[in-house]
């Protein structure tokens, strides 16, 4: 899931301070598990900001263009009628919207990353998209993301009783975990085996993906 968190009330109005006239896109999905963007936190938008909304509308998944174009069907002339768009979605979703329609698109909130969900509203760093998976190396622990510094080859000398030195000791040693599980499965030649530097070239590859 995509963890997005809403602007500050100052900076949306920052933002929004040129265009009298808005029109609100939420989220049905990620930024409604997220309370960034879903019925509720559109609805306190809309309020907030009164009659300068033409309208509304929560879109199944605005990071998906077919379902822009389904919901947003009857909605077009609103749409017209704004100055602006004002989406409360992660930033797939504002481009989107982006592609959806000529409007100026503004984003609402912060996209920070790719989410394991801990239960509604708490969520956990889990995947950077680095276009090379190994998680079938690390014992399904990411390296990438877990890993205050991205060693793909650790743990480093910062840890200490299984906790990363990065952040005062708060956060558990990713490497550690990779070793805990590698041991008990008895695949230690995969935590001491060298992973050469990544290939960056990969992150770029995947600019446009499709799975067929
Ligand atoms: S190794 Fe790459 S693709 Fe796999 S979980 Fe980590 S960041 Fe995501
Ligand atoms: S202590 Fe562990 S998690 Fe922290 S930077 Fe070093 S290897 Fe990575």
């Amino acid at each position: 899931m995509i963890i997005t968190k809403q602007k500050p009330v100052e900076a949306i109005d920052k933002m929004i301070a040129p265009f009298p006239k808005l029109f609100v896109v939420g989220c049905g999905t990620c930024a409604t598990k997220c309370m960034s963007g879903g019925e509720e936190q559109v609805k306190e938008m809309v309020e907030r900001l009164g009659n300068r909304v033409v309208g509304f509308q929560i879109v199944e998944e605005p990071c998906d263009k077919r379902l822009n174009r389904r919901d947003l069907k009857e909605y077009r002339e609103l749409i017209k009628d704004a100055d602006a768009v004002l989406v409360m979605s992660c930033g797939i979703g504002v481009q989107a919207i982006n592609d959806y329609t000529d409007k100026i698109v503004l984003p609402a909130s912060d996209t920070l990353f790719m989410g394991e969900t801990e239960r509604f509203g708490i969520f956990h760093n889990r995947c950077y998209a680095c276009g090379d998976c190994i998680l079938d190396e690390t014992g399904g622990v990411c390296p990438i993301t877990r890993c205050a510094k991205g060693l793909l080859n650790g743990p480093c000398g910062g840890t200490v009783d299984g906790k990363c030195e990065v952040g005062g000791y708060e956060e558990d040693c990713a490497w550690t975990l990779i070793y805990e599980r590698l041991r008990d499965q008895d695949r230690m030649e995969l935590f001491t085996m060298f992973r050469p530097p990544r290939d960056f070239s990969k992150k770029v590859l995947a600019f446009h993906h499709t799975t067929r």
